[in-house]
Order: C-alpha cells, then sequence, then structure tokens
C-alpha cells in the first residue's frame, strides 16, 4: 500500500513525526477500531480516530440522543435529539474523513453477538456507562486475544488502563466482578463535568495510535487515574491476578 496525493496532504502533520513517517500513517489506515458506546468517551476518541486516518471505525449503541447528553457527548449535536446515536455519529465521522469506512451496530452488546461483532476489528475501546457491559467487553477481548482501551468517567474523576491479553492484567484482574446494583453510581445519579470524558477519550484514543504505530510505552498493567479537580494525574501498577476468572489459570500454579 502507498500513500495517495490526498492522504500525504491530509496526513502531513503525522508524516512529518518520525516516530509515525508514512509508513506508520499506513498502519493506522490499515487500523480497524471498535468502540463500545456512542456517549462521552467514544465522542473524542472516534473523532481522533477518523481524524487520524484509522481505516475501519466501528460503534455499537443501542440508545437515541436526548437533551442531557449533549453537555459532554460532542458527537450529538441539539438537532439530534431523539435520533439514534450510531447514526448520528456516523455522520460526524464521515464529515471530518470521507475515507473512513464506519460500521454502525444499533444494538445492545450481549454474550450471544459480542464475539460475532468484534471478530472484524482488531482492536476495542472501552466507551460504555455501565459495568456489566464492561465485564463482557474485557472477557470477550481476553478470549479473542484483542486488546482493549479501558476507560470510566464519573463526576470528576477518570482511570484509563490498556489491556493487551497475554501481556499484561486484564479489567478483571484489578476489578474481579461486576459491583452490586445497588452500589453503583452512575452520571444520571450523581453527575459528571462535561470536560471529563473528553480528557479520558482522547486518552484512549492516545493509546490505540500508539498501539499501531508500536511506540511509546502504553498503559499495560498501568491504571491511570485522573482527578479534574487536583489536576492530579496518577498511576497504579497493576498485576496480573493468577486466579483473574478472565485471563488466569487457576490450576496452573501451586
Ligand atoms: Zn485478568
Amino acid at each position: 500500500m502507498s500513500l495517495t496525493k490526498d492522504q500525504i496532504d491530509r496526513y502531513s502533520r503525522h508524516i512529518l513525526l518520525s516516530e509515525v513517517g508514512a509508513g506508520g500513517q499506513e498502519k493506522i489506515i490499515a487500523g480497524r477500531v471498535l468502540l463500545i458506546g456512542a456517549g462521552g468517551l467514544a465522542s473524542p476518541a472516534a473523532y481522533y480516530l477518523a481524524a487520524a486516518g484509522v481505516g475501519t471505525i466501528g460503534l455499537i449503541d443501542d440508545d437515541v440522543v436526548s437533551i442531557s447528553n449533549l453537555q459532554r457527548q460532542i458527537l450529538h449535536f441539539t438537532n439530534d435529539i431523539d435520533r439514534p446515536k450510531v447514526v448520528s455519529a456516523r455522520e460526524k465521522l464521515a464529515a471530518i474523513n470521507p475515507s473512513c469506512r464506519l460500521v454502525t451496530f444499533q444494538e445492545r452488546l450481549t454474550a450471544s453477538n459480542v464475539m460475532e461483532i468484534i471478530k472484524d476489528f482488531d482492536v476495542v475501546v472501552d466507551c460504555t456507562d455501565n459495568f456489566e457491559t464492561r465485564f463482557l467487553a474485557n472477557d470477550a477481548c481476553v478470549q479473542a486475544k484483542k486488546p482493549f482501551f479501558h476507560g470510566a468517567v464519573l463526576k470528576f474523576f477518570g482511570q484509563a488502563m490498556t489491556i493487551l491479553p497475554g501481556e499484561g492484567p486484564c479489567y478483571r484482574c484489578v476489578f474481579n466482578s461486576p459491583p452490586p446494583p445497588a452500589k453503583v453510581r452512575t452520571s444520571a445519579q450523581v453527575g459528571i463535568i462535561g470536560v471529563l470524558p473528553g480528557t479520558i477519550g482522547t486518552i484512549q484514543a492516545t493509546e490505540v495510535l500508539k498501539y499501531f504505530l508500536g511506540i511509546g510505552d502504553l498503559l499495560v498493567g498501568k491504571m491511570l487515574s485522573y482527578n479534574a479537580l487536583t489536576m492530579d494525574f496518577s498511576k497504579i501498577e497493576i498485576s496480573k491476578n493468577p486466579d483473574c476468572p478472565a485471563c488466569g489459570h487457576p490450576g496452573d500454579h501451586s
């Protein structure tokens, strides 16, 4: 594959970077990324990945746009209220980069469709807002050996971690199982500062690009925590749990 004149112009600021170059841009263009969710985290992640030239972007979300989404889910505009999020998102991404192939699934990710949906993508980005889907996606990615880029946000706090199955810990190594529903606080209950998913979703997109390019240090085995009130970023070392129900091998150790 070689870049066209248009691609050389469009991606010139990437190509100038010695860490990227034309070869790196070709890797980005060959990349296939699935975003689970088309809301707050997916907004910056999808915008930047499409702009960067990722060749195939998949989006799965069964929700429609509501007025309370607009404070942070910048893929969606006021005239998108009541429209499916994947339809709204698709239009914005196509306008940014018409050469990006967009694949949308207007449905919920479930145990019965997850393997079929992720199989045609190289990597999966966690842009979901609920634990059930996040654990399901983590387990499926571990099983299918797909890199999984975790991100989560609430109130003024965010976190991100990159999961490379076989190389580092998975999400379930950190949090063994979903918390009881009564203990879960959602942004609909406790709120969220609108810019927060912008920060974390952009970090997830950065990790995806670095993964495709094979450059830098990924957040593998490290949970990045962000406090927007104090502007503290901290990295917590995470070890693989040998008894992890998703990636551990119970019985292999003594
Ligand atoms: Zn694990």
